[in-house]
């Protein structure tokens, strides 16, 4: 009937199979409304309930507590690198930013614009292939937050501790939020663009402590002023429609496989099918220290751009695509989120096994 393939890609990335099948059966006609959930108001009554259905289910799954508010918002986690300087920084009129990647990089300089940013770690000299330890971080104690990525996209590291800090903290969680349960009352924000771990491309969710809004600086953009955004409860315009459908029929098939609780569980043993792999090849190398490795995004590479790309290549005959590393590293990168199955994970590792006794 269909041909899919295993797509490694880091983002957008693979949805589960049983969420695009339920999608593609309602697609013409929305449970007897006659039409797509594409083609209807966002201020219907048969959309408002998709969108209390979506915001109910993932504060349950997420255990958002009551005094946190949940927003499905367009703009991308990009959009959340200006948002949370222009809402926060006016407190102190700076903030402190943990360096590990490319993301949280570029998150700092955007937040230099409106405030003074100390750089709490940098990583960039050694290659980002570390997790700071909690004493490596050097915090003010009078900044208006403190930023971090919890998971490195492009650099396959993955903090696998809450940093301790004394002031507000915002995490960028795009690439592992609902992989492992979250302690959200440590958090004042924490946003994610939904198209690594949890729906097509297109809604960003931002989780708030209620108490943090209200507090922009007057040049805050409208659409991205949280006080505004909260009450009018995501919808100040339209928002992503279908984008939230499907993040709601995500978070109906992650309560099937026991939420995010039951993917602690076994994204960490899928990641170590290929970690335990790889350390035993000869040809490969791996990119993040050990204590540091990401369960979602695995990096890795051979001495050899060119081998590199045969590995890359050898692989989408096999049906396992998008390997290549992010343009900025190179190499190899094979992200697993939620939706890689396991038998997905087993293929890619028998594959490395092989390729290492071929080309040694
Ligand atoms: C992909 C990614 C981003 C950028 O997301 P957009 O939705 O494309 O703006 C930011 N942070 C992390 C950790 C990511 O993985």
């Amino acid at each position: 009937m269909y041909d899919r393939v295993y797509n490694f890609a880091a983002g957008p990335s693979t949805l589960p199979e049983e969420v695009l099948q339920r999608a593609g059966s309602e697609i013409m006609n929305y449970q007897g409304t006659g039409m797509s959930v594409m083609e209807m108001s966002h201020r219907s009554p048969a959309f408002q309930k998709i969108f209390d259905h979506t915001k109910q289910q993932f504060i349950k799954l997420m255990h958002v507590p009551d005094t946190h508010e949940v927003l499905f918002l367009q703009g991308g986690a990009s959009t959340q690198f200006s948002a949370v300087p222009l809402n926060f920084i006016s407190a102190a009129g700076k903030a402190d930013y943990a360096l590990t990647g490319n993301f949280s990089t570029i998150a700092a300089k955007e937040a230099k614009k409106y405030g003074e940013i100390h750089i709490a770690y940098d990583g960039k000299e050694e290659g980002f292939h570390h997790i700071p330890r909690q004493e490596e971080l050097v915090l003010s104690k009078d900044a208006s937050y403190f930023h971090y990525c919890a998971n490195n996209t492009i650099f396959g590291t993955e903090w696998n501790y809450v940093p301790e800090v004394s002031v507000p903290l915002v995490c960028d969680m795009s690439s592992d939020i609902t992989s492992r349960p979250v302690d959200i009352s440590k958090y004042a924000l924490i946003y994610a663009g939904a198209q690594k771990n949890m729906a097509p491309a297109g809604v960003t969710v931002v989780i708030i402590r209620k108490d943090m809004a209200g507090h922009e600086l007057p040049i805050t953009p409208l659409m991205m002023n949280y006080e505004t955004l909260i009450k009018k409860d995501s919808m100040y315009n339209t928002p992503p429609c279908w984008q939230i459908y499907m993040l709601g029929l995500v978070m109906d098939w992650l309560e099937t496989k026991g939420g995010v609780e039951g993917m602690a569980k076994i994204k960490h043993q899928k990641a170590m099918l290929l970690y335990d792999a790889l350390e035993n090849t000869k040809v490969f190398h791996l990119h993040a220290d050990p204590d540091s490795r990401s369960d979602m995004n695995v990096t890795f590479r051979t001495d050899s751009a060119e081998l590199d790309a045969k590995f890359v290549a050898g692989a989408a005959d096999a049906g396992m695509v998008n390997l290549k590393g992010h343009r900025l590293t190179g190499g190899i990168r094979a992200s697993i989120y939620n939706a890689m199955p396991v038998e997905g994970v087993e293929k890619l590792r028998d594959y490395i096994i092989r390729f290492d006794k071929e080309n040694r």
